[in-house]
């Protein structure tokens, strides 16, 4: 199969182009064909010789996704359903809030981390998604938009592990975030990952700008690595190390995904012992009351249970958000993903 243009940041493009024996600023009004016009077909990009965009389409392809499904839920978010070239399914969701819209995407098909509380964890992984076939959900969904809708926020939470998928995923955030490419804020781009060590500080190392979202799940790295099997490899106390020295950019925090599990990490003590390990992180907590599911063995917990738990973490200074789900009942790839959305 030839190249996909799609997979490329712009300076792999640029060198792609340079062996065409064409100017490297080419690659730019490729890019800008890519992600501003939006075209499928190297014959619509008309600022190009007529001979280059022969030869292009002879040396490389554009991919796109096939849109299966659109499910609409009571509160009006949105799942995708997208069909992938080897037949793969990947889900993404479109979340409507207040003053944004979010997109939450997949980057892998399936996952394997085998999170206890997640549906997908269950399935196992199937691959990995291409550069190409993360930025295509979101060029997909916006496809499908009013004139006066416009993606605003891109969270990483969607099925599959971002980091495990590093080289595709972080080239599709260069692109994400390039004026070039799809223009977006890092600010407005999160990415949710279990607490892969080596890969969140090469994230640093290499510059990759985008937010960071931690799944922290427990208090103690028994409970956590009962709940996400990836802790027996990097421990709870290692995680939050890692964490504390991160060099973040000034006023950037670290955002604290935990799910609330009935009699699982939702006791008093929980919540007072969460507010030591967490010290010194700059962070905040986002706290997602379970998403009830037939097919795991976890409850959700009383209102009350979830207010005193966020009611201890304020009181000792941490800014902590309730999660409300979005979506329930259009049941979405990841058990949890719907609640991880909210506020990322
Ligand atoms: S919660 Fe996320 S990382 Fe864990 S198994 Fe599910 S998709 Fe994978």
């Amino acid at each position: 199969m030839l190249p996909d243009l799609k997979n490329l940041t712009l300076e792999e493009l640029e060198a792609f182009i340079a062996g065409f024996g064409k100017e490297r600023y080419r690659a730019r009004q490729i890019m800008k064909w890519l992600y501003h016009h939006r075209v499928s077909t190297f014959e619509e990009m008309t600022d190009l010789a007529k001979e280059l965009r022969t030869r292009l389409s002879r040396k490389a392809r554009i991919s796109s996704l096939k849109l299966l499904a659109v499910q609409t839920s009571r509160d009006g978010s949105k799942k995708y359903l997208f069909e992938l070239e080897d037949g793969g399914l990947v889900e993404s969701v479109l979340i409507p809030e207040e003053g944004r819209l979010t997109l939450c995407i997949s980057t892998q098909v399936g996952c394997a981390m085998g999170c206890r509380f997640c549906l997908t964890g269950k399935g196992g992984l199937a691959r990995d998604l291409t550069t190409g076939e993360i930025l295509n959900q979101i060029l997909g969904v916006a496809q499908g938009l009013n004139g006066k809708e416009r993606i605003t926020n891109i969270v990483l939470m969607g099925m599959g592990e971002p980091l495990a998928n590093y080289e595709n995923v972080t080239r599709a955030l260069k692109v994400m975030t390039a004026d070039i490419g799809l223009g977006l804020s890092y600010r407005r781009v999160t990415l949710s990952t279990v607490g892969l060590i080596p890969q969140m500080k090469r994230l640093f190392k290499d510059g990759v700008r985008c937010r960071l979202a931690v799944s922290l799940n427990a208090s103690t790295q028994k409970v956590r690595s009962y709940l996400m099997p990836i802790s027996k490899k990097y421990p709870l106390q290692s995680l939050l190390e890692t964490c504390r020295r991160l060099p973040l950019p000034p006023r950037e925090r670290i955002t604290f995904e935990y799910v609330l599990i009935r009699g699982i990490n939702d006791s008093e003590t929980d919540a007072q012992r969460l507010t030591r390990i967490i010290k010194g992180v700059r962070c905040k907590v986002n706290l997602i009351p379970y998403n009830e599911c037939p097919d795991l063995p976890f409850n959700r917990p009383t209102i009350q249970t979830v207010l005193l738990f966020q009611r201890i973490l304020i009181e000792e200074g941490y800014t902590a958000l309730l999660r409300e789900s979005r979506g329930e009942d259009i049941s979405a790839a990841c058990g949890q993903l719907r609640g991880r959305i909210k506020g990322s």
